[in-house]
């Protein structure tokens, strides 16, 4: 077998070394060079073929989010009346639900951003949506979508947590002449802010920015393993919905033959936090707190979690974060036009109670950065979060636990590999 470039070798390490998200924005900027594929581990993979070369990998340099994470452009972040060290900067923290039942009801928590999207097209804002939707096969994994109507975004609406490449597309939302927001997971968004650094398309076709409060995503292989563990097969089976229909509502797989098995929210991801299963992309992750969109919009459960007997009747709530003076008007808009219902201004300690998950995260992101980095892998540069601050908010003692913990990881993998 001829060896490989040195360019397909660096593209290469960075799946290797575990900080592949897949968001699919490389294969975007060269297409004819890299397709995403589903690799070994079945997750979604840049694949290069011989068309890959230095110029490309340089280009992949600039926008890779796991090379390089940054949050809202200095103008923008510098606006915001409050600048938290963890939360970063915000307009306003508050807890709401899409005014529509149904929306509420069908969607991830509680529907805010799938409101949010319905009044940016009904009031013309944009003249598209870009985020994602189930996937037809395989049926745990997100495919991107666009979405020009109500019924549209409703049926996009939920949660997907498996494999996304949220960003494979983006050329054709790049090279229209139509105006979008785009939905999709922090670390999506801080890839098209690296780009727009380098394509002025960006911020010309993108005008609404949204994101929502990422904990992870679930690889491939934990969807396996729970459907073994439980005695199904992923043969035959046609739809997953990982939550909504009630908040979080169950987690349903729907197989061909008509059949269904639900489970409790608590069932299928563990009584808490601990027990998710992700990439150690996301485990290391800097920014799961949507550092780069105008509105962010998360649960509301303490601890994280959600109570078995609450969750019966939960309508949903949405913690809500505005960023941006731009988002803040958005939201503002929405709940006065009639698309919102906004129940309860919150603060950074709220949200800090409700997300404790995020605040460790954002504490420990340069640690574990530097953890990687000691292990010779591949590893983010934070950029514009304020990432010492936070290291000395951590603790000398914390940040080289971090940074061991970190270490050791990437070792493992690299071992495993
Ligand atoms: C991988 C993942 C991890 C999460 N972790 C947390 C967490 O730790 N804490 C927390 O509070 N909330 C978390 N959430 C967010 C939560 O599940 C809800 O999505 C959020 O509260 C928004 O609720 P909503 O009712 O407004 O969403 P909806 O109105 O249902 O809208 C959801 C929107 O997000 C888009 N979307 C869904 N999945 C993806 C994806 N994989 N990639 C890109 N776009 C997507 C959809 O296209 C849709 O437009 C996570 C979501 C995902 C997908
Ligand atoms: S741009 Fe996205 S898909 Fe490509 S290597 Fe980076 S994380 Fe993976
Ligand atoms: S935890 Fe971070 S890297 Fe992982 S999916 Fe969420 S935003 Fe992306």
């Amino acid at each position: 077998m001829a060896a490989l470039g040195e360019a397909t070798e660096q593209l290469n390490k960075i799946v290797d070394d575990g900080l592949c998200l897949g968001c699919g924005l490389c294969a975007a900027i060269a297409p004819e060079a890299i397709k995403m594929t589903r690799g070994e581990d079945g997750d979604l993979r840049p694949i290069a073929n011989d068309q890959f070369d230095d110029e490309k990998m340089a280009l992949v340099n600039q926008i890779c989010p796991s090379l390089r994470i940054e949050g809202l452009p200095e103008d923008l972040a510098s606006e915001a009346p409050h600048q938290d060290t963890v939360w970063g900067p915000y307009y306003e923290m508050s807890l709401a639900h899409s005014a529509d039942a149904n929306v509420r009801h069908e969607a991830s928590t509680a529907g805010i951003l799938t409101a949010l999207a319905i009044y940016l097209l009904e009031t013309n804002k944009v003249d598209a949506i870009c985020h994602v939707k189930a996937a037809d096969s395989p049926a745990n994994f997100g495919v991107a979508t666009i979405s020009r109507t109500r019924q549209d975004v409703i049926e996009a609406s939920g949660s997907r947590y498996g494999p996304t490449a949220a960003l494979v597309d983006i050329e054709s939302v790049l090279s229209s002449d139509e105006n979008f927001a785009l939905i999709a997971k922090p670390c999506d968004l801080n890839a098209m802010r690296n780009l727009a650094h380098i394509d002025s398309r960006v911020n010309q076709r993108i005008s609404y920015w949204l994101t929502l409060l990422c904990g992870g995503f679930q690889p491939d292989a934990s969807f396996n393993d729970f459907l073994r563990q439980n005695n199904l097969s992923k043969e035959g089976l046609s739809q997953v919905r990982y939550r909504g229909f009630g908040c979080p509502g169950p987690t349903s797989l729907t197989y061909e033959d008509g059949s269904k098995t639900s489970f409790h929210y608590l069932d299928f991801w563990g009584e808490d936090e601990s027990q998710w299963s992700m990439p150690l992309r996301c485990k290391i992750c800097a920014d799961g707190i949507g550092e780069a969109a105008d509105v962010v919009a998360g649960d509301a459960w303490q601890g994280a979690s959600p109570d078995r007997v609450e969750s019966e009747t939960d309508k949903g709530f949405n913690s809500v974060i505005t960023r941006t003076k731009k988002g803040q008007s958005l939201y503002q808009d929405a709940i006065g036009d009639g698309y919102i219902t906004i129940t309860d201004i919150v603060d950074r300690d709220y949200l800090s109670a409700v997300q404790p998950h995020q605040v460790t995260k954002k504490l420990a992101g340069q640690a574990r950065v530097d953890g990687l980095r000691k292990a010779g892998s591949v590893a983010p540069e934070i950029v514009n979060m304020r990432a010492d601050a936070l290291s000395e908010m951590l603790g000398l003692d914390a940040f080289k636990e971090q940074k061991q913990g970190a270490f050791e990881r990437a070792n493992a993998l690299k071992k495993q590999n």
